[in-house]
Order: C-alpha cells, then sequence, then structure tokens
C-alpha cells in the first residue's frame, strides 16, 4: 500500500469564489465502504488499498483532506421544469477540489450546506448505488459522463419516506460548470464574473474556443456540439435522463445527475418514468428538443459577452444555435446506421422508419438490436428487416456498438434493495455484467431479458431522494 501523493486543487473556488461558499462535509457516525471503483482509483492515482483504510474513507467522505484543500458547496441557478430558480446550489454536495489532471472529486450526501433550503443535506444508500451503477453503466457504453468512486455507509439513519441507512458518494467529474452556473453568473449582472466563469470553462472543457475570432460565441458552439452529441447517444441507447433542468446540463457534456433516470424497455418515444413529471416535459422522446431549450437559456447568459451590441449578441447566437437541430440529427442519424451494421452511404430510409416500427410493435429497445443480428426479430417487420438484409449489414459490427447488459430497471431495484438491506453482492455482480455490455456470456441470461410488463407500468423514479 502506498501512501498518498495526490493533491487537490482549488482552482475552481480561487477562480471563481463568488460562486462558493467555503463549507466542511459532516462527519458519518460509523463509515463503512460499500462500493470503490478500483479502476477509477488507479486511473487518479490513488491506491484503493490506502482508500480502504480510514484515512481514505476520510477522503472519500470529505472528513480527512490533504492540507491545502478548501471544499467548497457551489453555488448555481437553474430552470426546473421550466421555471427559473434564480439562486440553488449544492445543498448536499461539496466539490472537495480538483485532481491534477483538472476532474473534480465532489461529495453528494455529505450534510447540509447554507444552499439546502428545506432539504436535510443527506442522501440514501439505494439512490448513491443507484447513482454508482447506472453511472458506471452509462460509462461502460461508452457515454461521457461523471463517474462514481465510491459509496460509503455513513452510519446514519436518514428518514425519507421510510427510515433509510444513510450514505455519502464520491464522484468524479471533467467539472461541476452547468448551464445553471453561468445563469447564475449572468443574474447577478457582474459582467466580470461571467466572463471569468466563461474563461474558466473555456480553458478547461473547449480551449479551442480561446483562438476563435469570438471566444464566446465558440464556447457556445462547442457546448451545443458535446450536448447535441450527448442526447443523441442517450437516445441511440434508450436512456431517459428524467431531470433536464438547466442546472443538470454540463458545460463539459458529460451526463450528470443521475436522480429520476431510467433505460426504456418497450420503446415509446412517450416513456416517463419520473415521479414528478406528470406532463411528460423529460420524456424519452422529447430529451432532444429540450436540450435544445436548455441551449437557449446558456446562450441568453453568454449574449452580453458575445457582442455589446445586444440585437447583434442574439442574432448571431440564434443563428449558431439552429446549427443544433441538424447537428443532433446527424449525431442520430449516424448513430443508428451503425447500430444497424449498414455500410457507409446506404440507408434508403431504413433508419428513419425504425422508430415507428419499433413502437408500433412494442418492442424492446435493447434486444431488437441483437436479435436482428441474431437472424431473430418480429413478424410484423418482415418487409423493413427484408430491405435491411439486401445491405449485407456487418452483423459483428452490430453487436460491437448494441449493447446486450443495459442497467434494467428491475435488476437495479433488486439490487438497491440488497444494498438497503446491507447486501452489496447483488450490485456488485450487476456492475461486473454492465462493465462489459457488448460481450454476451453464457449464464447471464436474466441480466439481458427485459422485466416483467406489470413491473415495467408501475415503474416510479425519484429527484432529490
Ligand atoms: P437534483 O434534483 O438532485 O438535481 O437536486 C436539485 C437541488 O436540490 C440541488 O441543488 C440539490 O443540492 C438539492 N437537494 C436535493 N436533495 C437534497 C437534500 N436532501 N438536502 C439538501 N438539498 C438537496
Ligand atoms: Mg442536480
Amino acid at each position: 500500500m502506498s501512501a498518498p501523493t495526490f493533491t487537490l486543487d482549488n482552482r475552481f473556488a480561487t477562480d471563481l469564489p463568488e460562486l462558493t461558499i467555503s463549507w466542511q462535509a459532516q462527519s458519518p457516525p460509523a463509515p463503512t465502504l460499500l462500493l470503490l471503483n478500483e479502476t477509477l482509483a488507479d486511473e487518479l492515482g490513488l491506491d484503493p488499498d490506502w482508500l480502504r483504510t480510514p484515512d481514505g474513507v476520510g477522503l472519500l467522505t470529505g472528513t480527512a483532506l490533504p492540507a491545502a484543500a478548501t471544499p467548497v458547496a457551489q453555488v448555481y441557478a437553474g430552470h426546473q421544469f421550466g421555471g427559473l430558480q434564480p439562486r440553488l446550489g449544492d445543498g448536499r454536495a461539496l466539490l472537495l477540489g480538483e485532481f491534477g489532471d483538472g476532474r473534480d472529486l465532489h461529495l453528494k450526501g455529505s450534510g447540509r450546506t447554507p444552499l439546502a433550503r428545506g432539504g436535510d443535506g443527506l442522501a440514501a444508500v439505494g439512490p448513491m448505488v443507484r447513482e454508482y451503477l447506472i453511472s458506471e453503466g452509462m460509462h461502460a457504453l461508452g457515454i461521457p459522463t461523471t463517474r462514481s468512486l465510491s459509496v460509503v455507509a455513513t452510519g446514519a439513519t436518514v428518514y425519507r419516506e421510510t427510515p433509510l441507512p444513510g450514505a455519502v458518494l464520491a464522484r468524479v467529474a471533467a467539472s461541476h460548470l452547468r448551464v445553471g452556473s453561468f445563469q447564475y453568473a449572468a443574474g447577478t449582472g457582474d459582467l466580470g464574473l461571467l466572463r471569468r466563469l466563461a474563461d474558466h470553462a473555456i480553458s478547461r472543457h473547449h480551449p479551442g474556443a480561446a483562438a476563435a475570432a469570438n471566444p464566446y460565441l465558440a464556447l457556445f458552439d462547442a457546448v451545443i456540439t458535446v450536448q447535441a452529441e450527448l442526447v443523441a447517444r442517450w437516445m441511440l441507447v434508450g436512456f431517459v435522463h428524467g431531470v433536464m433542468n438547466t442546472d443538470n446540463v454540463t458545460i463539459s457534456g458529460e451526463t450528470i445527475d443521475y436522480g429520476p433516470c431510467a433505460f426504456m424497455d418497450t420503446f415509446d418515444p412517450a416513456t416517463v418514468f419520473s415521479s414528478i413529471d406528470g406532463w411528460g416535459r423529460y420524456a424519452y422522446g422529447n430529451q432532444p428538443s429540450i436540450t435544445g431549450w436548455n441551449l437557449a437559456r446558456l446562450a441568453e447568459t453568454l449574449l452580453p459577452l458575445i457582442d455589446d451590441d445586444v440585437e447583434k449578441a442574439i442574432e448571431i447566437a440564434t443563428e449558431t444555435l439552429g446549427d443544433y437541430a441538424t447537428r443532433y440529427q446527424q449525431a442520430w442519424r449516424a448513430g443508428m446506421h451503425v447500430k444497424l451494421g449498414l455500410p457507409a452511404g446506404t440507408d434508403d430510409g431504413l433508419v428513419d422508419e425504425l422508430p415507428a416500427l419499433l413502437e408500433e410493435h412494442k418492442l424492446d429497445y435493447t434486444s431488437f438490436f441483437r436479435g436482428l443480428a441474431r437472424g431473430d426479430v418480429a413478424l410484423g417487420l418482415m418487409n423493413w428487416v427484408q430491405r435491411w438484409r439486401a445491405h449485407r449489414p456487418d452483423t459483428e459490427a452490430m453487436n460491437r456498438v448494441n449493447p446486450v447488459y443495459i442497467p434494467r430497471n428491475h435488476l437495479v431495484e433488486e439490487a438497491l434493495a440488497a444494498a438497503t438491506a446491507g447486501d452489496l453482492d447483488p450490485a456488485a455482480r450487476l456492475l461486473d455484467v454492465l462493465g462489459d455490455p457488448f460481450t454476451e456470456r453464457p449464464g447471464l441470461e436474466r441480466y439481458a431479458a427485459p422485466g416483467s410488463e406489470d413491473f415495467a407500468a408501475s415503474y416510479r423514479t425519484f429527484c432529490g431522494t
């Protein structure tokens, strides 16, 4: 076991003090490490054996930090289900600092901060294991995401509808800059702050923008690209984020905030899991247009940096945003082309016709593509399948991009119920399966199958857990 040599920088806190509140994590009464991501720890230069010691667990709960670390709660704003909240922020989270590679180390469930509003600042084991499972599943699928480093049970009880065991998640992200960070900075009216935030975002995530004739327009353009590609990736795997508020939309293009998210089984654009999304604002099929709406909110904040003349700034930003739909369509179409194993340049409408067919025949979205490659498809699709076959699709290439195993809702819930009861084995097994989603393995049939229709019909997910 090697002594820790890592540092935690505080570049965010130094560059942008107006967006931070210095704060300390609450000490857990009886911390127990439940899950540790050894691969990620290695990548960060953290010795997994050291992380298992009391000092290591102290890092993972924010209670024993390197001397120079200055943990902060981040302040941001956000449109939540369309309504602007001018002052939100980390109510139960803390930014501990940045590793040498620039990535954030962040905690969730580390106690109330001055931004907690009515919340208790805590998190329960189930939802933190859920974030760990799904974010690591997304990573294995090749989708940009925040990562999960650990879940530590605190030994304290958290009160939700029932008493639950408490936990702290440690997550790693390219940064925690969100559209909501820009909304907060713009809302202060301090143009210097907004410029510093934009410069920080450029140097951290989109350095190419710095050399552009209009760096802030180039920043906006770069965020459009990464978000268009991200939402296309979600659509291609059937991921429903569930709470695409502007405070949950990153500037880096990583998926963040695994609260009410879930994977769709039967293909249906109207799929909603979140208990509070009665209107279906964040339904599966709405995600691309909601991302466009969220990007428009980002554009509004950047206007004063884009041009001194507001009218001109609006014109330029609107023109740039106009490209979003095209970039999304291109990314989705290219991805679907690969999922279908079609040779480059061929399509003849197959890609565009597919969603309606999947919906009409109520097909399991994930299994459809593996079944297609195996020659196992629903009868109603024969006409489409014959046309598809005529292109001599590359079924091996299909199996390299179409997962066999995704975090199916019933499997996730089974693992969370066990974790809440103190048994981490099902979560560990599921993580193992999800870590290699494209290789079909004998004995793992139940991990590939959809849940029962009854389970799917009544499945609900929750925010602020
Ligand atoms: P989320 O839906 O997880 O993005 O949360 C929205 C906001 O509510 C964030 O600013 C969180 O920090 C805050 N929040 C959620 N749950 C709690 C809690 N139990 N205690 C304090 N703040 C919370
Ligand atoms: Mg959030």
